[in-house]
C-alpha cells in the first residue's frame, strides 16, 4: 500500500536541545512543524542528573529541562513523534523529503539536530554485558555502584571528568587508557588527589568476563606486553562520541570527524537544509549552543521558506 503523503513546513529530525528549541522558534513563526525522533525524547542530557549551567536554573534535571522546551514547543504547535523511524531523506529535492515508516513528509525546510552518541567499546562481548556493567553515562548509572569497584576507559576530559564524578562514589577507580592522558592538567590532577584513583596508562581493556554481570576485565599492558585480570563491578567507556549522521551523510557536506559542516547560521551547503546542535562543526558543544543553534536554525527556516514564495 502506498504511504500517505502529508505536507509540513519545517521537519526537524532529532528532538534534543537543538531540535526542540527549533521547533519552539518554528513554531512560534506560525509554522507546521514535525520533530521526528528515534529513541526518547532528550537526547544526551535526558537522563542527567544536576545540570548547573543552563542558565536560569540553579540545577535542573535534564528530563525536567527537556519536557519544559518539549512543552514549550506543543505549546506553539509542533508535534514531536518518537514513533515512526526515518527510512530515507531526499534533501536536495524541493519539497524535500523524509520518508518515514508509516508516511512520506513533503517538507519546505529540514533542520537535522540529530547530535552524537558515544563511541563503543569494540570488543565483541561487550554488547552482552551493557547495562549489566558496562555503561556509557557515569551521571546515568553512576550511583548503581556506590562502594564498588569500577573503571572509566578514556583519557580526554570527559574520561577524566567521568572518572573524577566517579571516584566519590566507588571504593576504588581505575582510569584506563591505551595511551596517554590527553585531558587538561588541571583535570588530571584533581583527579589524582582522590586517594582511591590509580591511573593505568598504555592500558587497554582486552576481554571482558562475568556470568550474568562483568565481574573482571582482563587488562593488557602495551608496554610490558603483559595481561592480567581485574576485578570489577562496572567499566565506563568515554572514549570519544561519533556524529548520527547515517541517514543523510551521502547528502549533505561533513568534515573528517564526520560533523555536518555549516557556520554560525547553521546553513548546510544544501538550500533549506540546516544543521543544529552538536551534530555541527563547532568548538563549544553545551545545551546553551545546542539552543543557540536550534533558535538561529529555526529562523533561517523561516526566512528560507519567505524567499521561496
Ligand atoms: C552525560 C552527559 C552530560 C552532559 N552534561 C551537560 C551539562 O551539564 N551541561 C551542558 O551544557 N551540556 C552537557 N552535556 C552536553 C549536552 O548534552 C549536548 O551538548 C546537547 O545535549 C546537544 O544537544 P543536541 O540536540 O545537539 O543533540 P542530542 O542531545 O544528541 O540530541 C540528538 C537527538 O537526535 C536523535 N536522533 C539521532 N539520529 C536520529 C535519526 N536518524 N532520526 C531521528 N532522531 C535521531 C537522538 O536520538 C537524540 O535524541 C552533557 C552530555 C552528556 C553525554
Amino acid at each position: 500500500m502506498e504511504k500517505e503523503r502529508r505536507k509540513r513546513d519545517v521537519v526537524i529530525i532529532g528532538a534534543g536541545m537543538a531540535g526542540l528549541t527549533a521547533a519552539l522558534y518554528a513554531g512560534r513563526s506560525g509554522l507546521s512543524v514535525l520533530v521526528l525522533e528515534s529513541e526518547l525524547v532528550g537526547g544526551q542530557i535526558a537522563n542527567a542528573a544536576g545540570i548547573e549551567n543552563y542558565p536560569g536554573f540553579l540545577s535542573v534535571g535534564g528530563s525536567e529541562l527537556i519536557s519544559t522546551v518539549q512543552n514549550q514547543a506543543e505549546k506553539f504547535g509542533a508535534v514531536v513523534n518518537e514513533f515512526d523511524a526515518i527510512v530515507r531523506v531526499d534533501l536536495s529535492a524541493q519539497p524535500k523529503i523524509v520518508e518515514t515508516e508509516s508516511a512520506v513528509y513533503e517538507a519546505g525546510a529540514v533542520i537535522l539536530a540529530t547530535g552524537m552518541k558515544r563511541r563503543k567499546l569494540s570488543l565483541t562481548e561487550a554488547a552482552r554485558y551493557e547495562g549489566r556493567g558496562i555503561h556509557y553515562c557515569e551521571l546515568c548509572d553512576g550511583q548503581a555502584y556506590q562502594g564498588k569497584k569500577v573503571a572509566v576507559i578514556g583519557g580526554g576530559n570527559a574520561a577524566v571528568d567521568a572518572a573524577e564524578y566517579l571516584s566519590k562514589l566507588a571504593a576504588k577507580l581505575y582510569l584506563i587508557q591505551r595511551s596517554e592522558l590527553r585531558a587538561d592538567a588541571a583535570s588530571v590532577n584533581r583527579l589524582r588527589g582522590h586517594g582511591n584513583v590509580e591511573i593505568l596508562l598504555h592500558t587497554e581493556p582486552r576481554a571482558l568476563s562475568g556470568d550474568k554481570r562483568l565481574t573482571a576485565v582482563t587488562i593488557f599492558d602495551r608496554k610490558a606486553e603483559t595481561a592480567k585480570e581485574l576485578p570489577l563491578d562496572a567499566i565506563f567507556v568515554n572514549i570519544g562520541v561519533e556524529p548520527n549522521t547515517a541517514l543523510f551523510a551521502d547528502q549533505v557536506k561533513t568534515d573528517k570527524a564526520g560533523n555536518i559542516i555549516a557556520g554560525e547560521d547553521c546553513r548546510t551547503n544544501l538550500d533549506g537544509v540546516f544543521a543544529a546542535g552538536d551534530i555541527r562543526t563547532k568548538e563549544v558543544r553545551q545545551l546553551t549552543t545546542a539552543a543557540a543553534d536550534g533558535t538561529t536554525a529555526a529562523l533561517g527556516a523561516v526566512k528560507y521558506l519567505r524567499s521561496l514564495n
